[in-house]
């Protein structure tokens, strides 16, 4: 391990804990949740977040591809689904792995067959992936297996009052109603993270956590019930004096209105910064805001450390997020969201687990 590293993440494995629980209690006892890790868990680390929720009790596992799955297989028994479902020829690998396709459409459940567990995907309101309503009798005589799940996936669910939300919800109990004669031991599974916060009537029999469980807060605009995972900084790599007039940075974007006491930071847009937080994001350096000034680069950004109390020195961390600059901070500051903050973040930070 190098000591003083360029950049480190740390995460928290106390509070990927605290937020699988919190969710875990949010839902009644017979309802399943899932942990969604795709993307190497949200860009924390396939190993570390598989083997927390594992240990409070997690049965199932989502990831996108099945090679997401292959490497998911070596650190857990526990179920894998497969997102974006399954290509015919790679049905040999779905087998081996013992992993689950969740089918999205006609050829796929034909050819799946009768080879083992899978899920119907069914499109409520996406137009992404999933069958339509109208293709359900086609799919049906199909005669193939009967699913062990059948999902949907909300579109709107982080928007409270968006119609989207009971709209999907009805269109997905009437899915309901038309599958169970044909398949009574099928369960369902609808909300993502912040689905689990519309409500009891859209838990079904298993909800599919992602986003909260890495400390993303599934309700913006009002408090994160859940706790920050991730602390993310980065070295500072020279301090100095910039003067009144002077430009900062590519293309000169930023014209310095004082005289400046400048911090260059060994983190860019190769890091995960993106360049959207040219000229209107910040760092924290000892718990006080410092802007950024002109254009993020690929391997540094500058900021403004004149209004720091305690001026930092040279080889002191800068955080992009921490407990007091969240994700969802970092998300609006990048002009994204969340999701994208977290699974961009730095392959080449030292990762610490605590
Ligand atoms: C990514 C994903 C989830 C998890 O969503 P979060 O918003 O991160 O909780 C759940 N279901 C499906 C189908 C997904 O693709």
């Amino acid at each position: 391990m190098i000591t003083h590293p360029t950049s480190r993440i740390f995460i928290s494995r106390d509070a990927l804990k605290a937020n699988y629980f919190a969710l875990k209690n949010m839902v009644a006892p017979t309802v399943a949740v899932a942990s969604v890790i795709k993307a190497n868990g949200y860009g924390l680390g396939v190993e570390v977040v598989v083997n927390v929720f594992e240990q409070q009790g997690c049965e199932d596992f989502f990831v996108a591809s099945l090679e997401e799955g292959v490497t998911l297989r070596a650190h857990t028994q526990k179920n894998i689904y497969i997102l974006n479902g399954f290509h015919g020829a790679q049905k040999e690998l779905f087998q081996h792995y013992r992993l689950i396709p969740i089918l999205s459409h006609l050829k796929q459940i034909e050819e799946w067959g009768h080879e083992g567990e899978c899920v119907w995907h069914i499109d409520t309101g996406m137009n992404r992936l999933g069958l339509r309503f109208e293709e359900l009798d086609s799919a049906l005589d199909l005669k193939t297996i009967p699913p062990v799940y059948i999902l949907s996936h909300l579109s709107s669910s982080e928007e409270k009052d968006s119609p989207a939300n009971q709209n999907q919800l009805h269109f997905f109990q009437a899915c309901k109603e038309k599958l169970r004669p044909h398949f009574p031991n099928a369960k369902y599974t609808l909300s993502n993270s912040s689905g689990i916060y519309r409500g009891e009537d859209f838990h079904f029999d298993m909800v599919r956590p992602g986003y909260a469980l890495y400390g993303g807060n599934p309700c913006p605009g009002e408090p994160n019930p859940l706790r920050n995972v991730v602390t993310v900084e980065a070295r500072i790599n020279q301090i100095h004096q910039g003067f009144k007039g002077e430009p900062v940075g590519y293309n000169q974007t930023h014209i310095l209105k004082r005289d400046t006491l400048l911090a260059v930071v060994d983190y860019g847009y190769a890091d995960g910064l993106l360049r959207t937080a040219s000229n209107r994001g910040q760092f924290i350096v000892a718990g006080h805001a410092c802007p950024i000034v002109g254009r993020v680069s690929m391997d540094l950004t500058v900021i403004d450390i004149t209004d720091c109390p305690t001026p930092p020195q040279v080889g002191d961390y800068a955080a992009l997020i921490n407990d007091e600059q969240t994700i969802d901070d970092v998300a609006v500051m990048c002009q994204t969201n969340g999701w994208h903050i977290l699974t961009t973040l730095s392959r080449r930070a030292q990762y610490v687990i605590i």
